[in-house]
């Protein structure tokens, strides 16, 4: 598991940055922590307990990335291509996804918690066990996916689809939904 060291800036309640002594904003070369991690996301080999949050990435290509126990809190995503990772046990809680593409991953015990994610395609994925707790969700695409026992308990979503999904122990209560679609999937076995 990542390991929680709090940031040595004096007053700064941040995590450091894995393997650094300050969180990304108090270290004296920003660049090159986001340089470390950005290569480290695309080599396609497997990662576990990095620890980044309140950072931003742009435009990247973190397809078949492999990232397991590692925490990225607060984190910006815009344009990133996610297709085809493994995702296990990682922290994503209140991040802003926009326009990435999740087709085909494979998370499990992962958390997005408190995210905000528009314009984000989550097809043909495996999503189990996930935790989308109070996301709010514009334009995304969960069909043709697998969301046994992940709950969306409290999310917002709207112009959102989960068709032909496996539905089974999916935790849709107290969700607030608009122009949101069902279709083909076990929707009788997910809770509502
Ligand atoms: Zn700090």
């Amino acid at each position: 598991m990542f390991r929680s060291i709090p940031c040595s800036h004096p007053g700064c309640n941040k995590y450091a940055v894995e393997d650094h002594y300050t969180c990304l904003e108090h270290s004296r070369d920003p660049e090159k922590i986001m340089f470390v991690i950005d290569k480290a996301l695309s080599d396609r080999h497997s990662h576990r307990d990095m620890l980044i949050t309140d950072a931003l990435f742009t435009d990247r290509d973190f397809s078949s990335t492999h990232v397991n126990m590692c925490n990225f809190a607060r984190c910006t995503f815009k344009n990133v291509d996610f297709s085809r990772s493994v995702i296990n046990s990682t922290f994503f809680d209140f991040c802003l996804f926009e326009n990435c593409n999740f087709t085909e991953n494979d998370s499990r015990h992962t958390v997005v918690a408190g995210s905000t994610m528009i314009n984000c395609n989550f097809t043909d994925s495996i999503m189990i066990h996930t935790n989308f707790m109070g996301i709010e969700g514009r334009g995304c695409d969960f069909s043709t996916s697998d969301l046994y026992y992940s709950t969306f308990c409290n999310a917002y979503l709207s112009d959102t689809n989960f068709i032909d999904c496996n539905l089974k122990n999916t935790d849709f209560r107290y969700t607030t939904r608009h122009n949101v679609s069902f279709k083909y999937s076990n929707y009788e076995e997910a809770l509502f």
